[in-house]
């Protein structure tokens, strides 16, 4: 939004894997990240992969949408009939963000960031070289109610 070093390609859709759950977006497509916190693993069964997003999610139907509140400053978005980790926001300021796999086209999005690379389990390492920044980096960098909640505090 405020920030003119990002960029997007407009709007794509997206859902979960039984269909139950259609949303639009508009992901900022330099702003793929992976989080390595502890509640994002357990939430997503991996690193969650997501992407930011330009104002709000548009659903066409939010009747299978469960929303869980994970911490004091977020909740996540989830399907009720299949279980697929939809989205990451803020409650109280406009933060999306949209699980990466959830979008039907990934064209162009690029891998820029982890995220709680300290809380990462040693079993995976990704590759891919990406700007790494721990858990305290984080809350340092955007302030605690920007960033991904951690399992210990979540
Ligand atoms: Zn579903
Ligand atoms: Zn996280």
């Amino acid at each position: 939004m405020a920030d003119g070093q990002t960029s997007t390609q407009g709007r794509r859709t997206g859902g979960c894997l039984c269909g139950a759950v259609r949303f639009s977006a508009v992901p900022r497509l330099d702003t793929l990240g992976a989080c390595h916190c502890g509640t994002c693993r357990r939430w997503s069964a991996g690193p969650f992969m997501c992407v930011e997003c330009e104002g709000e999610v548009v659903f066409a139907d939010t009747s299978a949408l469960g929303v869980y509140r994970s911490s004091e400053w977020a909740e996540r978005g989830f399907c009720t009939r299949c279980g697929t980790s939809l989205f990451y926001r803020l409650v109280d300021k406009p933060y999306y963000a949209v699980s990466a796999e959830a979008f039907d086209d990934r064209e162009g999005f690029v891998f820029t960031t982890q995220v709680f690379i300290d809380e990462k389990p040693g079993y995976y390492a990704f590759a891919n070289r990406t700007n790494d920044m721990t858990g305290a980096e984080v809350f340092a960098a955007v302030g605690a109610a920007a960033s991904h909640d951690d399992g210990g505090k979540a």
